[in-house]
């Protein structure tokens, strides 16, 4: 059984103080929610407070993005040497990356077997454009990016994936449930013809895109989809509250 994953990505949203109001408004009751892995992922400058925040608690931390080098003279980056420490997730591959950064398929392959290197979790993210979605390009967009984040990477369950179609961030338009679960067990299939068929069953590959406390529950249902990368509604208390405790309701059941 694999333990289902909601995941909130808080983007470039939140100062300091923001972050961690949000955290103290939201933890004693995800705290409480058992039978989910429950991730943070704040902005980096909040990283160190909101591990002080959820120490001794059954929430965890994840950061947004990390570069592919130890250190060096790269100004502006945070490196995993930096992370290890205080995370242990860490969001790879983001279409927003990816759209607005240049990120290449080799970037983030890069950063993927740096991340597994220094024993942090990759949530690694694929999605196909509007367009490939609607030519009907959507199963050989992603085979094609799983395939290229992955080169070279051995097996491990330290790994999640997260299927964000493009279309389907930040517009209010969510996938449905059936198509989100077909593309998702295309990306595990895929993950099965690089490794082997145990090892892609044992890690979670979660949606991700206008995921709310009012959809959830049409992903949750479904056996392929091991929970959510969360991203606006992650920054509302009550409703990621809802969106976890949803998730450790209907996965229990
Ligand atoms: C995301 O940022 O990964 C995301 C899915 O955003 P949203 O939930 O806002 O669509």
């Amino acid at each position: 059984m694999r333990k289902p994953l909601i995941a909130g990505n808080w983007k470039m949203n939140t100062n300091l103080s923001e972050a961690t109001s949000l955290v103290q408004t939201m933890l004693p009751e995800l705290d409480r929610i058992a039978g989910v892995e429950k991730v943070l992922c704040p902005p980096f400058i909040s990283l160190v407070a909101v591990r002080e925040l959820i120490k001794g608690t059954s929430v965890e931390l994840g950061a947004q993005n990390m570069f592919s080098e130890d250190n060096g003279a790269y100004t502006g980056e945070v490196s995993p040497l930096m992370l290890i420490d205080l995370c242990e997730f860490v969001i790879l591959g983001h279409s927003e990356r990816r759209q607005y950064f240049a990120e290449t398929d080799e970037l983030v392959n890069k950063k993927v077997q740096k991340a597994l290197d220094f024993g942090l979790t990759p949530i690694l993210c694929v999605g196909e454009r509007l367009e490939d979605n609607e030519a009907g390009r959507t199963e050989k967009i992603i085979k094609g990016q799983v395939q290229a984040a992955l080169a070279g990477v051995n097996s491990t369950s330290h790994l999640v994936i997260a299927y964000e179609p493009i279309w389907a961030i930040g517009t209010g338009r969510a996938a449905n449930g059936k198509q989100a679960n077909a593309t998702i067990s295309l990306v595990r299939n895929t993950v099965a013809s690089l490794w082997d068929s145990k090892s892609a069953q044992a890690i979670r590959i979660v949606y991700g895109g206008s995921v709310t406390g009012e959809n959830i529950a049409e992903f949750i249902a479904e056996p392929e989809i091991d929970g959510a990368l969360v991203g606006g509604a992650s920054l509302k208390a009550n409703e990621f509250v809802s969106i976890v405790s949803q998730t450790a309701s209907l996965k229990s059941t």
